[in-house]
């Protein structure tokens, strides 16, 4: 069944979000892409222009200083991503890193963040994964131990994006080790709380400007009152969290995808051999149309999915699997085959396509590998 229709109003809105971001996209973030991947810098002028242009908080509630809306900012995540997925992502991690306080904050919790996330007053981030716990998350070791009105927690996290840019981290740990998932609990942390503190500085295949780092949590002693949720939910608020973060991920992947197949049918018009374009020969032609087929399925299931998370469905957990798996597997092979069609200037960095292939390779391992997205979408269909 198709997700709900939607009002003049939000469409008209989301219109002109996109107008503005596309202008943003061509005037601003296009001509920066190649440089902040050649220098591994991360964008804040980009990210001072999000935040200036109110891209900074588009799923979060309207209340709160969002525009309440999945599908757009799938939309713009995607727009921007056509350019420069680094950029595209420092949209979709204040997204990752607010959804927790969205789902399991209290009134006061939702109240002090949201809003400067929301302006980028403030920036977040959201450290899941362990030196021992990727794919099998539950299986995290950082602890959380309450001493009175504070916890006091100890650990490491690993590969957390832009964390070092970030003033919160939303950090998982477990309050009683012995209870398995069952055990763990969420924590607004930051990133000048004492004992907190950034490890090793990762060096990347791609998205090259979103700064990757290890924490460490070094007795990191932080008020009670910033636990999200009850002690025991922090595993069920991080997995609530990736299902409505994994269509930003599937965003990114699609709007590199597009990007690629749009740079690639420029030049195949351009490019002459054999006395004609190169766009004139038929075995390209037929590369170009499959690359476009992959292309509009992955969008549709993607909106589909974006749709069903406004609409606050039971089933974003298979939807957001369901795109996440299409659209970072058409990333990869379509910007694979961007690169082929450019021939030798494909592999040349002086080209997009080749820092696309590099970027696009992400989207099939963050926020849960493709392998997981299938056992995800397998659990719906055969049962656990
Ligand atoms: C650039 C980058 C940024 C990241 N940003 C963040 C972040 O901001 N916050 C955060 O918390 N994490 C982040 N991560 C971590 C990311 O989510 C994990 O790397 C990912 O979930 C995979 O975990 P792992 O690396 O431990 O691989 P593993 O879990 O060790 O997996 C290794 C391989 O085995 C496969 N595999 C594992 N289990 C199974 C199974 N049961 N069945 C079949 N195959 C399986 C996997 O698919 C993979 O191919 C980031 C990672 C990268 C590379």
């Amino acid at each position: 069944m198709l997700a709900p229709e939607r009002s003049a109003e939000a469409i008209a809105t989301e219109k002109m979000v996109l107008d503005t971001v596309r202008a943003l996209v061509r005037d601003k973030v296009a001509p920066r892409a190649a440089q902040i991947d050649a220098t591994g810098e991360y964008p804040k002028d980009i990210a001072d222009l999000f935040a200036r242009n109110g891209l900074l908080g588009i799923p979060f509630p309207e209340e709160y200083g969002g525009l309440g809306s999945f599908l757009t900012y799938v939309k713009v995540v995607e727009e921007v991503s056509k350019a420069c997925a680094t950029s595209a992502l420092i949209i979709a991690v204040q997204e990752l890193g607010a959804l927790p306080i969205m789902i399991a904050g209290n009134e006061a919790q939702k109240r002090a963040y949201l809003p400067k996330l929301a302006s980028g007053e403030m920036m977040t981030s959201y450290a899941l994964t362990e030196p021992t716990s990727g794919s099998d998350a539950a299986n995290m070791r950082t602890t959380a131990r309450r001493e009175g009105d504070w916890y006091v927690l100890n650990g490491t996290k690993v590969f957390i994006t832009n964390v070092a840019v970030a003033d919160i981290c939303i950090v998982f740990a477990m309050t009683d080790p012995t209870l398995g998932p069952k055990g763990a609990s969420a924590f607004i942390c930051h990133t000048d709380d004492p004992g907190f503190k950034l490890g090793k500085v990762e060096h990347k295949m791609g998205i090259r400007g979103s700064p990757t780092n290890e924490v460490i949590l070094d007795n990191c002693r932080i008020p009670a009152d910033r636990r999200l949720g009850e002690e025991g939910e922090g595993f069920r608020i991080a997995m609530a969290t990736l299902d409505k973060s994994r269509p930003g991920v599937a965003a990114q992947a699609l709007g590199i995808a597009q990007g690629a197949l749009d740079f690639a049918a420029r030049y195949l018009q351009e490019r002459v051999a054999f006395g004609k374009p190169l766009a004139k020969q038929q075995g390209l032609q037929w590369m170009v149309a499959d690359m476009d087929c992959e292309i509009q399925a992955a969008r549709l299931l993607l909106y589909e999915a974006a749709s069903r998370c406004d609409a606050g469905g039971p089933d974003v957990t298979y939807w957001g699997a369901l795109c996440k798996l299409k659209c970072g597997d058409v990333a990869m092979r379509v910007t694979t085959d961007a690169v082929q069609l450019l021939g030798g200037y494909g592999y040349m960095t002086e080209y997009p396509v080749e820092r696309m292939m590099r970027d696009a390779k992400i989207t099939q391992i963050y926020e849960g590998t493709q392998q997981i997205q299938r056992i995800v979408i397998a659990r719906k269909i055969l049962g656990k």
